[in-house]
C-alpha cells in the first residue's frame, strides 16, 4: 500500500479482498480539513460501487460531515455501513491541536444520527501525553462520550522519542525533558496511567482497548482490551454480513486490521490539524 491515494490500486485491492470492501476516510490526515479525500472517496464509488465499510476517521465530526454528510448518506443509503473514530484529546485549540475543535465532540451527535447508531462511533483518546494528560479531563471527556451513547474508547500514547526525527524537533521545544528520552515516560508509567483510564471510563459504562502500539500493555493492565482500528468482527456485527476476511500482515507490528483501502495522503500537515505530535505530516 502506497502513501497517496491512487485509484489505480484500487483493482489490486479488490482481487485481495473480495467482497470486503473497506476504505479508511483516512489515516494518513482529516477529512474535516483536506476536502480532496471526498472527491478521492466519490472516485472510488464512481467506479468500482459503494463498499462494504467506509470509516471515518477525524478530530472534527462537524466539519467532516461539512464536506462529507452528502456522500456518506448517499453510501449509506445503498448499503455501505459507516463507522467512525472521533478523536477527541480535550487539547483541541491549544497549540498542540491548534486547528482542531475546542469543543469537545461537536457535531458527534449528527454523525451518530447519519451512521444509525452511537454503536458505529469508537472514541479515540490519542495520544495520551506525558505530563499533558489529566485523568480530570479524560474523566469529564468521558461523561460526554457517554452521554451521547459511546461505549467504546481506544487509547494510544505517544510515540517516544527517536522515532521521528522531525515529531522529535517539534516536541523538544514544547515538552520539557523530550530531547533527554522523557525520563519516567516508561512501560510502568504506561501501564498505570491506562489502568486508570481504564476504571474511568468503566465506571461510565465505556471498554477501553490499546493500539498494536501499545500491546505490550495487556497482560500488564486488568480489562484493557486489544483494539484493530479495522476490526473485522465489529464491521460484520454491524452489517449484519461476514463477506470475509482477507490475509493481511497489518499496519505495524501485532496490528489487527482488516485490509483496508485508504482515500488519503500523506504529508498534510500544513492544510490539517498542525498538531505538534503529528508525524503523518
Ligand atoms: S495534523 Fe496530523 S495528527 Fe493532527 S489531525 Fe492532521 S494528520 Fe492527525
Amino acid at each position: 500500500m502506497g502513501f497517496v491515494f491512487r485509484l489505480e490500486d484500487y483493482p489490486r485491492y479488490l482481487e485481495r479482498v473480495g467482497e470486503a470492501t473497506y476504505l479508511d476516510v483516512t489515516r494518513r490526515t482529516d477529512p474535516a480539513r483536506v476536502v480532496k479525500v471526498w472527491d478521492n472517496l466519490q472516485a472510488v464509488v464512481e467506479s468500482y460501487g459503494a463498499p462494504w465499510v467506509v470509516q471515518l476517521w477525524t478530530k472534527d465530526a462537524a466539519g467532516a460531515l461539512g464536506h462529507g454528510e452528502r456522500i456518506l448518506e448517499g453510501l449509506r443509503d445503498a448499503g455501505t455501513t459507516i463507522v467512525a473514530h472521533v478523536t477527541v484529546t480535550g487539547l483541541g485549540g491549544t497549540p498542540w491541536e491548534p486547528l482542531a475543535p475546542s469543543t469537545p465532540f461537536q457535531g458527534v451527535e449528527d454523525l451518530i444520527s447519519l451512521a444509525g447508531g452511537a454503536d458505529h462511533i469508537k472514541w479515540r483518546y490519542d495520544p495520551v501525553i506525558p505530563t499533558v494528560h489529566r485523568l480530570d479531563t479524560f474523566r469529564r471527556l468521558a461523561e460526554q462520550a457517554a452521554g451521547l451513547g459511546i461505549t467504546r474508547c481506544v487509547l494510544n500514547f505517544l510515540v517516544p522519542p527517536g522515532r521521528y526525527k522531525r515529531v522529535d524537533a517539534r516536541l523538544s521545544g514544547s515538552l520539557p525533558g523530550w530531547s533527554k528520552g522523557m525520563p519516567g515516560y516508561d512501560a510502568a508509567w504506561r501501564a498505570q496511567t491506562a489502568a486508570e483510564l481504564v476504571e474511568a471510563a468503566g465506571e461510565l459504562g465505556i471498554s477501553v482497548a490499546a493500539c498494536a502500539e501499545s500491546s505490550d500493555l495487556l497482560d500488564r493492565v486488568d480489562g484493557l482490551q486489544s483494539a484493530a482500528c479495522g476490526e473485522h468482527a465489529w464491521f460484520v456485527a454491524l452489517s449484519g454480513r461476514d463477506p470475509g476476511r482477507a490475509r493481511t500482515s497489518g499496519s505495524r507490528k501485532g496490528c489487527g486490521c482488516a485490509a483496508y483501502f485508504d482515500v488519503g495522503m500523506y504529508g498534510q500537515w500544513r492544510n490539517c490539524h498542525q498538531c505538534l505530535y503529528c508525524y503523518a505530516g
